[in-house]
């Protein structure tokens, strides 16, 4: 990988001599005479590290900083004369990630360098791990599918929206008909890729505000904002007929296939999320006590 680095010092013998040693390092390398023109470049540019000096007409290196790491990704090193009044202290609160003082020997500035960068790599790491967790926490690892927890916070978003906008909000939940059966006679294996293969069903039939969750075992509820209640039924006995559409293959040459039940509401004013859930499971209960395979709605 090449990393690239932006020279901005005005005096052009430091900055020639600079930029030769970091091109012989195969870096990639561009030079600016100025704070307002090292912004311009940045603006054009992929820069890893910032080089400036401190002490430059007009925008000081200080201020370049500020600027840039408000901006930018860009790692900052600046460099000064030992007779400056610039302190290490000063470059960085201002966000500079090192200081090196003028005159310097290059193989010191190059060791500098590669200190900044192996943070700037162990930084990007960081982040990025960060937010395989951050996703990990609120992903149900079978199915794919948002888990409870964060439903729980999601449908109390959506109600604040609600009440902020007066937006139609509905809910679905979906249990699998007779499933106790199902794993009873083919095994929990298989009865686990039956919930992966609702997963998979379950999120084509959505747009792209509507979020999916595996609730319980072997309950889904999918939340659908900005939707009244029948455009959720809709979705709902569309979601239902492809689930019952699915065949399964639980042993070589088999053929198995479940139904689910589903219930359907919308909030209404002045409402919690518990009495919301609460109604949407009644009418999942009416769709159980009366045959299972359907889709039943209440009205508040
Ligand atoms: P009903 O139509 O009334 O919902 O009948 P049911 O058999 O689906 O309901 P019941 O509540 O009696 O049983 C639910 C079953 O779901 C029992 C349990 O083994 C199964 N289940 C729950 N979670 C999982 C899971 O993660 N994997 C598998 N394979 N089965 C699960
Ligand atoms: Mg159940
Ligand atoms: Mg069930």
């Amino acid at each position: 990988m090449t990393y690239s680095i932006l020279i901005v010092d005005d005096d052009m013998a430091i900055k020639e001599s600079v930029e030769k040693y970091l091109k012989l390092l195969k870096y990639e390398v561009r030079t600016a005479l100025n704070a307002e023109e090292a912004l311009e470049m940045l603006a054009s540019f992929n820069v890893d590290i910032v080089l400036t000096d401190i002490m430059m007409q007009g925008m000081d290196g200080l201020e370049l900083t500020r600027k840039i790491k408000e901006s930018y990704n860009s790692d900052v090193m600046v460099m000064t004369g030992y007779s400056a009044e610039y302190s290490y202290e000063k470059a960085v609160q201002a966000g500079a990630s090192d200081f090196i003082f003028k005159p310097f020997r290059f193989e010191e500035l190059n060791l500098r360098i590669n200190r900044v960068l192996r943070e700037a790599s162990f930084k990007k790491e960081r982040l990025t791990l960060l937010k395989k967790l951050r996703k990990l926490a609120i992903t149900d690892a079978l199915t794919g599918l948002y888990n409870s927890r964060h439903f729980f916070s999601q449908i109390k978003i959506e109600i604040d929206r609600y009440k902020r906008y007066s937006r139609a909000l509905s809910l679905l939940i979906l249990d699998i008909d007779l499933f106790k059966d199902y794993n009873d006679t083919w095994g929990h294996l298989d009865g686990d890729k039956v919930l992966m293969g609702i997963g998979k069903t379950i999120k084509p039939c959505m747009r792209s505000m509507d979020t999916a969750y595996r609730y319980g075992g072997e309950e889904f509820i999918v939340l659908l904002p900005e939707t009244g209640l029948q455009k959720a039924c809709v979705v709902g006995e569309r979601i239902k007929n492809k689930i019952g559409a699915q065949i399964f293959e639980p042993e070589p040459g088999i053929k198995a296939s479940i139904t689910v039940s589903v219930g359907a509401t919308e909030l209404v004013k002045g409402e919690d999320f518990k009495s919301f859930i609460r109604r949407a499971d009644k009418a999942l209960y009416k769709s159980k006590n009366t045959g299972r395979n359907k889709l039943t709605y209440l009205v508040a």
